[in-house]
């Protein structure tokens, strides 16, 4: 695997592989690697000639107090993993070489940005689509592989390559769990043993919101109260938000019908987690 740090050597290193017509699958992370992007970085594997994938604790996605510079880290853990899972490029760049002083641009996907967690956190989607058209720019996947965990960025950045015509397919993949239900995260290493217990909740009114759909209940607001209802027998957590929206266009969803995102968003002491279920009636 060729760990590459600078914008030049990837560019060489691209031009290379394009020249030689080979197909390229795309796995941006940020780092502190879980079976979760294990998930994309196998599919890109058996998608593709040539699997990049990229590390960047990306500062323009952080607001002023959230976690940019606690952000759990790795290099040498995550290189071993994706050496065993054969990625032939790790793009470990900084802040420094991908926004060097008097960098300007920003590419935005207004509406949706505005919307679930872009409420909480102002910014956060306009600093995840500005750095992934920078990584498309210079790695010119064919596919780029995304987690339905954090499903607003993917719809997101699904409309971004749309609007914008970026060549490039966006393939999302399903949620990898731990075994007792919590969505994996980098995060979760954030949360002590009795706020990882707690946090269960989360995964379990998401289940209920998704028997209750399967048992023909369709009106959202009626399913988002029962979750809230199991969510708050846990002091320690405090919910950001619960809505039930459009899988593919994330409109409000009023009355279930089609495919459906059921999301949240909760704090729990400092850490904040996100989870979601897609139901298709
Ligand atoms: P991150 O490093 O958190 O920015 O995540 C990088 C990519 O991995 C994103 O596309 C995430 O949606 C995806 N991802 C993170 N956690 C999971 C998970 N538990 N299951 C599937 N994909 C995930």
């Amino acid at each position: 695997m060729l760990v590459i740090k600078n914008i030049s050597d990837l560019k060489q290193e691209i031009r290379k592989i394009k020249k030689a017509g080979l197909i390229i699958g795309f796995v941006p992370t940020m780092g502190y690697l879980h079976k979760g992007h294990l998930l994309l970085v196998k599919k890109a594997r058996k998608d593709n000639q040539k699997v990049v994938a990229s590390i960047f604790v990306n500062p323009l996605q952080f607001g002023p107090k959230e976690d940019f510079n606690h952000y759990p880290r790795d290099l040498k853990e995550d290189c071993r993993l994706l050496k065993k899972e054969k990625v032939d490029i790790l793009f470990y760049s900084s802040a420094r070489e991908l926004f060097p002083e008097g960098f300007d641009a920003a590419v935005e996907v207004k509406s949706l940005s505005r919307i679930m967690c872009g409420k909480f956190r102002p910014g956060h989607f306009q600093g995840v689509c500005t750095v992934v058209n920078k990584l498309f720019n210079l790695i010119e996947p064919d596919t780029a592989y995304f987690g339905e965990k954090d499903a607003q960025q993917l719809v997101i950045i699904k409309k971004m390559a749309e609007d914008l015509n970026m060549n490039v397919a966006i393939k999302g993949l399903p949620i990898v769990r731990e075994a007792d239900g919590l969505a994996m995260s980098s995060r979760n290493t954030y949360l002590a043993k009795d706020q990882r217990k707690q946090a269960l909740v989360l995964y379990q009114s998401l289940l209920k919101a998704k028997e209750l759909i399967k048992n023909k209940e369709t009106d959202s607001e009626k399913i988002i109260q029962h979750m809230r209802k199991i969510i708050l027998k846990k002091p320690a957590i405090l919910i950001d938000y619960i809505e039930i929206r459009n899988f593919d266009t994330l409109r409000e969803v009023k009355k279930i019908k089609g495919k459906v995102l059921v999301a949240l968003a909760a704090k729990i002491g400092k850490t904040r987690l996100i989870d979601n279920i897609i139901v298709e009636v």
